[in-house]
Order: structure tokens, then sequence, then C-alpha cells
């Protein structure tokens, strides 16, 4: 049983040596006398929060977590899809295709099947419940839904546009009527938001580091949502440029995970003037709305009205390499690793 540990814990920007593939064996039976189920994985998701589970969390350290750190020695932990191998757990047996949390390993022994859901939708790529109709696509869906809460005619901005979760937010926003612009962080990623996603305008901020003139020039009448994936600066000069009733839906802040002394926001206070309401928001409060959130966007994908576009690495030994990437954008879509067909 291969598996990726953390070799040690991260300060500043992760590197593939931080991680080590090591193996060891493991039974395909559950142990008796234990609820449990095994899961052969098939595809695993890098997702940029495991890069805050890769910190060791002290009391020096005060930022608060959303999640427990990574054990050292022991697999990493993620959303993940994969297929039932024994079960003594009554809702599930062998031969179910499922996804949810588990281990960044070739078999994982789940002890809390219950966080674990069914595949719906074995008819479209199983990968898909990595991204879009996974922990990604709901967060896409909840934060512009719930959080943004967009009206037709709205403009709308979304940052690191062409990614598991931005890619989703801008044909959602599309399909509520909205007019959207991205930023991305190179040409080739510009160009995909715009021809594949359908974004109405999009810019490439390492070329153009002017985000303001960017802005501008994308949004003259300013931005009702402002889907936040980076943080950091493009959050800050977005707040200039935001409408009067303006929301900015706080995703997440991707420029900030591996700095030791984060970017100090400057443009708050046109919160107050401009009645804009800037929300935080966790996907693990929206897990709820699950089941009627995979029905409404696996329908959009049969209709043709969402488009996914995922980045496939083939091989776990791949999967440290994989996921240090989202920290430069080296990922095209969504990354994930495969590591076994069935
Ligand atoms: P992506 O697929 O978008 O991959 C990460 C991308 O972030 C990179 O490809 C890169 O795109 C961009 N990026 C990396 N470093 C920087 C930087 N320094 N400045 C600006 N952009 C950068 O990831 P996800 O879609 O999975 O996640 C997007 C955001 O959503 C993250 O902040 C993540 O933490 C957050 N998130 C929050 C959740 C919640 O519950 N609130 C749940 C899931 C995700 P580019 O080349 O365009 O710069």
């Amino acid at each position: 049983n291969k598996k990726v540990v953390l070799r040690r814990h991260v300060t500043g920007f992760p590197s593939e040596e931080d991680m080590q593939i090591v193996e060891d064996r493991v039974g395909l039976r559950v142990p008796a006398g234990l609820t449990a189920v095994l899961m052969k994985n098939l595809y695993l998701s890098c997702d940029p929060w495991m890069r805050g589970r890769m910190r060791k969390h002290d009391e020096v350290d005060a930022r608060p977590t959303s999640a427990s750190d990574f054990v050292l020695g022991e697999a990493l932990l993620n959303y993940g899809v994969g297929k039932v191998v024994d079960s003594t757990h009554p809702e599930f047996k062998a031969g179910d295709l499922v996804w949810g949390m588990s281990g960044w390993e070739e078999y994982s022994l789940i002890t809390q099947p219950e966080s674990l859901k069914k595949i719906n939708h074995a008819e479209l790529p199983l990968s898909y419940y990595t991204d879009v109709l996974g922990m990604p696509g709901l967060t896409a869906y909840a934060g512009l839904m719930k959080v943004g809460r967009p009206k037709r005619g709205d403009h709308v901005f979304v940052s690191a546009a062409s990614g598991a979760v931005g890619q989703l937010v801008g044909q959602l926003a599309k399909i509520a009527g909205c007019y959207v612009v991205g930023s991305a962080g190179s040409d080739e990623k510009v160009s995909l938001v715009k021809t594949k996603f359908g974004y109405d305008d999009a810019f490439n901020y390492k070329s153009e580091p002017d985000l303001g003139a960017a802005l501008k020039r994308c949004l003259p009448d300013g931005i009702d949502i402002y889907f936040d994936n980076v943080g950091g600066e493009t959050l800050d000069v977005a707040l200039m440029h935001m409408c009067r009733g303006g929301r900015v839906a706080v995703c997440g802040m991707i420029s900030q995970y591996n700095l030791e002394e984060p970017y100090g926001v400057r443009n708050l206070y046109c919160i107050i003037p401009k009645a804009i309401r800037v929300e935080g928001f966790n996907v693990s409060g929206y897990f709820d709305m699950y089941a009627s959130f995979e029905e409404v966007v696996a329908g959009y994908i049969k209709d043709g009205k969402v488009s996914v576009v995922e980045d496939v690495v083939e091989g776990i030994e791949r999967a440290p390499a994989a996921l240090v990437g989202l920290f430069s954008g080296k990922n095209v879509g969504k990354q994930l690793v495969a590591i076994a067909r069935e």
C-alpha cells in the first residue's frame, strides 16, 4: 500500500521534499470487530487547504484553522474518489463507488463511513467527484448562490478563475444572468476562461500587474459581487472597485497561505460608505445542500451548460509535485491524481 506521508512540518512554500512515498502492507478486509469501510482510492484531489494542515499549529501560531495538523509519518488526508473493497457498515457494500475524506494512499480504512457519499452519477467521469460534483463544486455553488446572491445583470469578478472553484463560479454566474470577469495567471488560462467557461472578459494579473487599471477596463461600472479565491492585493484593489451594496464572498486567500507575514489590506474602510457585505464562508457549513447541488450541477453538465477542465497526473508518486504546483499556478484547471482506474 503506497502512501504519501508528511516528512516535516512546513513553513513558507511547500516542496516535494516535505513529503515522502512510503509503503506498508494492508489487509483487504475490514478488521474484525470494527464498523468501517475499506476503500480503494482511484482519484486523489489536490486542494489548497491541505497547506494549512502541513503547518505545525502551536501556541505561538494563533492563526485559526478549520482542521487539525497532518500527523508526521502518516498519509495525508483529503477528499478522494474510490471503490469499496470491503465494508462492515450497513450502508456500504463491496463495489460501491464513493467519494469523501480519505487518505493519500492506495487503500484507506475509513472508520467514519458516514462521511462518505455514494456516487449517484457514475455515467459522468468519476473524477468529477473531486471537482465539479465534489467539494470544490459545492464551494462554488454555495459561495455564489448563498453568499454572493447573484441577481440578473450583476457584475461579477472572480479571481483564480480557471481553477477548480473559479471555473464553476463563472459558469454559474453566467447561468444566473450576470456579466462575469475573471483573473488568472497565464494567457493560456485567460483564454480558457473566456472560451471554455464563457466568461465575458478576463485578464492575466501577472502580465498586467496594475490590477486597478485592469478592473476599470473590464468592469467600468464597478463590481457587484467579488468571489475572492486569492486575498491579498487583489482583494484590496477589488474593494476599491466595489459598487454600493456589493458583496464579497471570501472563499480563499491562496496568495497568503505560504507567507509568514500576511499582506495588510488597506481599503477595508470602503465597506462603510458603500455598504458592502464581506462574508467569509467554509464549505463544511453547506453539506446539507449537497444532494440538491449534485442534481442541479449534474443536470447542467449533461445539458452542456457547464464545462469541466481537469489537470490529471498519473500515479501516486506524482502527487507531491502536483500539490506543490498549486501554489505557483502550474495547474491548468482542477488538479487531481489518478492512481487507479477501477
Ligand atoms: P485552483 O484550482 O484555483 O488552484 C489554485 C490556483 O490559485 C493556482 O492555479 C493559481 O492560479 C492561483 N494562485 C496560486 N498562488 C497564487 C498567488 N500567490 N496569488 C494569486 N493566485 C495564486 O484551487 P481551488 O479552486 O481548489 O481553490 C481556490 C481557492 O478556494 C483557494 O483559495 C482555496 O483555499 C479556496 N477554497 C475555499 C473553500 C472554502 O470552504 N472556503 C473550499 C475550497 C477551496 P493562477 O495561475 O490563476 O494564479
